[in-house]
């Protein structure tokens, strides 16, 4: 039977209402005191930028929140003051053959100005406010009220947005809370997959693959198997018994199933971890698809590490792939950890391509000022006890060219991509690797090769 499903109302609707609605609040006294003959500021202000600014500063996050406020701060200071600045020409403003040039001027004037300071965010604002005080009918001294009232107003909304978002809780739902919507098609024949993890209960990979699986209209059902930590033998029984196809494998049992492998890929001989098994003819085939899906997101990004001085920044499980695998593809790479000893650890594996370093900032900025490609692979940013970085300035010497690739996906935005994209560079988060590498373990699964980009395309739509 087919149900009628109802939308969700998501966090970021509920605070942009909020938001309007309180705009519209604080300006009713306003117009309550409003006179007709008073005029200036006070009998000019009004909700409406008030309202858009709430709207296009809800981020996220807080500290996004903060970050994009920041910027339409400086947008509306530019915007208002080019703004203003040309109410000087007076009565000349009234002729539209002057008014037109002279608006398109102050506004690429204030682009310019937005992308010298390396605030793209602050553009919008500065573009807006000296359109809404240029284009009105208002003349004389009240167009100064007039603009100065837009300012108010747009300087409050901006307020506004900035409270409800410290306010109401995070737009993104913490990992594991929110059953994900899982309807497959179960007969007799299907093949039997999962993903194993203690804990497991957060994965996407059942949501991941079961979407593919059925997009693909494979005869695979992927399931989600809690398994405890030193129990990957006894599992491994229990999934040949059971028929299983294969599984996935997540904390913390990636390194223990190198040992209980049958045959084993070159990738997972070379990190010594698996987090794919297939399980054919009474076999047990490990693989490892995070390398590969690294540089199959670095490929999708139109990045290129081949040559090039690479910081990466941590040197857990994850960042040892990444390092790997770049250290292949013929980069130079320094990787930054808080535990020197696990960097130098793991840089032992590949020393004429890998160098390890702290994580102390002075190491952080003299790494960042060399590098070419920046590849965060700490907990840092991620969404729960991530923790977060203490200090950015590592960025402020980062060359202009260099990407920044977080592996992190979940906010899909961190703080450190954030605060790089508003300086202006390329950034990727971690959903490309997360797709790229379920598609890669897929294809070992069913023996299929997939169109990742299509993947992508349609996980992007049901996870976004
Ligand atoms: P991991 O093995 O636990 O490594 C964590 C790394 O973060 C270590 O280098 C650790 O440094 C560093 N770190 C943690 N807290 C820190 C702090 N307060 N200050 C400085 N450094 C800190 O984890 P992992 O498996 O490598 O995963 C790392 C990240 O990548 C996670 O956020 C994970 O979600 C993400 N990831 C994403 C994908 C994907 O599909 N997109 C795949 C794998 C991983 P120490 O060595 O000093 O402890």
């Amino acid at each position: 039977m087919k149900q009628n499903r109802v939308p969700r109302i998501g966090m970021r609707v509920i605070k942009t209402a909020v938001a309007v609605v309180l705009s519209y609040l604080v300006f009713v006294p306003f117009g309550l005191l409003y006179r007709e003959e008073l005029g200036g500021v006070l009998g000019q202000a009004g909700p409406l930028y008030a309202c858009i600014a709430s709207i296009i500063c809800l981020q996220s996050t807080v500290d996004q929140s903060v970050q994009l406020g920041i910027s339409r701060l400086i947008g509306i200071g530019v915007g208002g003051v080019l703004g203003i600045a040309t109410l000087l020409l007076g009565p000349a403003l009234d002729n539209p053959w002057i008014k037109a040039p002279v608006l398109g001027l102050v506004c690429v004037a204030g682009l310019w100005l937005c992308l010298l300071l390396k605030r793209p965010g602050a553009c919008v604002m500065a573009c807006i406010l000296p359109c809404v005080i240029l284009i009105t009918g208002v003349t004389g001294v009240t167009r100064y009220h007039y603009a100065v009232a837009r300012i108010v107003e747009t300087l409050v909304g901006l307020f506004i947005a900035l409270g409800v978002n410290a306010v109401l809780p995070d737009l993104r739902p913490e990992p594991g809370k929110g059953a994900p919507d899982l309807r497959v098609e179960v007969k007799n024949s299907t093949k039997k997959l999962c993903v194993i993890g203690d804990p497991v209960g957060h994965s996407k990979s059942p949501l991941i693959q079961n979407t593919m699986i059925a997009a693909l209209g494979l005869d695979y059902v992927y399931l989600c198997q809690p398994v405890p930590r030193g129990s990957c033998r006894q599992w491994l029984d229990c999934a040949r018994f059971a028929g299983y196809a294969g599984f996935n494998a997540t904390m913390p049992h990636k390194e223990e199933l190198v040992g209980l492998m049958d045959e084993l890929d070159e990738d997972a001989r070379l990190f010594g971890a698996v987090n794919t098994v297939c399980l054919r003819d009474g076999k047990a085939w490990g693989y490892n698809t995070d390398g590969a899906g690294f540089l199959r997101t670095l490929d999708d990004e139109g990045i290129s590490p081949a040559g090039k001085r690479v910081l990466v920044l941590g040197a857990g499980g994850a960042a040892k792939a990444v390092c790997l695998k770049l250290a292949q593809a013929g980069a130079d790479v320094v990787v930054c950890n808080r535990t020197v000893s696990k960097a130098a650890e793991l840089c032992a594996l590949a020393p004429e391509h890998l160098r390890p370093a702290g994580f102390d900032i002075d190491t952080l900025r003299r790494e960042a000022a060399e590098c070419q490609l920046l590849v965060n692979c700490t907990s840092l940013g991620m969404a729960g006890a991530g923790g977060q970085f203490r200090d950015f300035s590592f960025l402020d010497v980062l060359p202009l060219n260099a990407p920044v690739v977080d592996l992190i996906y979940a906010p899909a935005e961190t703080e450190l991509l954030c605060r790089a994209r508003e300086k202006g560079h390329h950034t990727a988060n971690g959903f490309g690797l997360l797709v790229n590498q379920a598609v890669l373990s897929l294809e070992h699964f069913t023996d299929t090769p997939i169109d990742a980009a299509a993947m992508k395309k349609l996980l992007a739509e049901k996870l976004g």
